[in-house]
């Protein structure tokens, strides 16, 4: 097919139909397309993916990968889940969007369902990630004036050093991640950035206008990053020592993909406030939201906050499709086991070049020092059929949908092994 990025195409696609189209779409026209015509913000492996299934996919070859990525833990219930599937074909023939200026029963159900499953009282929902702890920041802002008395515009949030916590403007302002922010200045401020796992450095960080201490329990962007045992409690301890909300962000780390609900219940941390998102969505839809005790969900009133798609019908049933296929389905028990196989595995490498395996359950990052050649080793995994891209340059992850079968995940670690054994010799 011709590829063009000016006109004739879209003439096609109107009159084909988008399957006939991608279905006569080859990979270099898909690479060419999307050079043309998205901006170049992501920088995909080589590879033009066709069907998933679980925790495989197929490229238009037909070759087929196991997927390690996961979708940044998106897909945690596997490519094209049953049991998600089934509640949007359900809900097709009901009601899919609405708005918040109605009720719904199923929203109604999303918000009483989310705040139980969390063990907190309210919730709000959004879409994105990103949204969601835009929407904790607001709240934590909106509580320390209204509730602890902080004065007008001098609300202090706590964040960690190699925190991931979405791209919007104010988010990427309290990265430590220079490539996150450079050019896109001036930044919100409000935000002190301290050590992550550093709880005296978060008691010297801590004054009268502190309103929240914002982390992740386990940094994933940030390289797999799991804080001392014993760190989250201690956390906890000084932010009800010093009426200082703790917001935890799980959207990567939580619903299961640790082998517990959350990543905070490794711990004796319970947040006042939490962002999910992510594995929410059942792999299908972006469904996001900000759950947190009563004191803190409160503060909204009518106008404070909003998103037009945040809290749709379908939206609603594909969450709680997906968090209830998660305890039907005893993801907690599976994840927990396999998490401990994949371990061993890594483990008994037989390569001086991993510097370091950090993981818990299927949140899993290897970490391969400067001598092994990084493009070579991710192209490797790619020919063997295995898909994972690396954080933080050095540290491969290996966060497969947690659905994946004892033997996909053994596959996927031999071939891990084979890649790693042909780059370093
Ligand atoms: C992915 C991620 C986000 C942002 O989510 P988006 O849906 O991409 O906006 C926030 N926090 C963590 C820990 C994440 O992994």
């Amino acid at each position: 097919m011709a590829v063009c990025s000016g006109t004739g195409m879209w003439q096609d696609i109107k009159e084909k139909g988008v399957l006939a189209m991608v279905q006569g779409l080859s990979y270099e026209d898909s690479v060419a397309l999307t050079q043309a015509n998205g901006t170049h913000n992501y920088k995909p492996l080589p590879v033009n993916v066709a069907r998933g299934d679980g925790a495989l996919l197929w490229d238009t070859d037909g070759k087929e990968y196991i997927d390690c990525l996961g979708a940044y833990s998106a897909v945690s219930h596997g490519h094209l889940a049953p049991t998600v599937i089934k509640a949007v074909r359900d809900q097709l023939d009901r009601v899919t969007m609405t708005s918040r200026a109605y009720y719904t029963s199923e929203v109604a159900l999303f918000l009483h369902g989310v705040a139980e499953f969390c063990e907190l009282d309210m919730v709000c929902p959004m879409n994105s990630g990103a949204e969601a702890i835009e929407t904790c920041i607001k709240l934590a802002r909106k509580w320390a004036y209204t509730v602890k008395g902080v004065p007008a515009d001098q609300a202090e949030i706590i964040v960690f050093e190699d925190n991931f916590h979405g791209r919007t403007t104010t988010i990427v302002g309290f990265s430590s991640e220079e490539g996150y922010k450079r050019h896109f200045g001036p930044f919100t401020p409000g935000f002190k950035v301290i050590p992550f796992g550093d709880i005296d450095a978060l008691k010297a960080a801590i004054t009268p206008n502190t309103a929240a201490v914002l982390g992740e329990p386990i940094q994933a962007e940030g390289g797999i990053l799991i804080p001392p045992d014993g760190f989250l409690a201690e956390v906890r301890r000084v932010c009800t020592a010093n009426n200082v909300l703790l917001c935890w962000d799980e959207i990567q780390c939580g619903l299961y993909r640790t082998g517990k609900k959350f990543s905070w219940m490794h711990e004796e941390a319970k947040p006042d406030l939490m962002a999910i998102g992510k594995a929410l969505g059942g792999g299908l839809l972006p469904v996001s939201a900000a759950v947190g005790t009563k004191e803190v969900m409160e503060v909204f009133q009518p106008g404070d906050h909003g998103s037009t798609f945040g809290g749709n019908p379908l939206g609603s049933v594909v969450a709680l499709a997906a968090l209830a296929e998660m305890e039907t389905a005893n993801y907690g028990e599976r994840v927990t086991r396999l998490g401990a196989m994949a371990l061993d595995f890594l483990l008994a490498m037989p390569f001086k070049q991993v510097k370091e395996v950090r993981s818990r359950g299927l949140l899993i990052g290897v970490e391969v020092d400067e001598t092994v050649d990084v493009p070579a080793l991710t192209a490797q995994l790619l020919a063997n059929g295995l898909l994972t891209k690396q954080t933080r340059q050095r540290t491969y992850r290996l966060t497969p949908p947690l659905v994946i079968t004892e033997d996909q995940l053994m596959e996927a670690l031999r071939r891990f092994e084979k890649s790693l054994a042909a780059v370093v010799g």
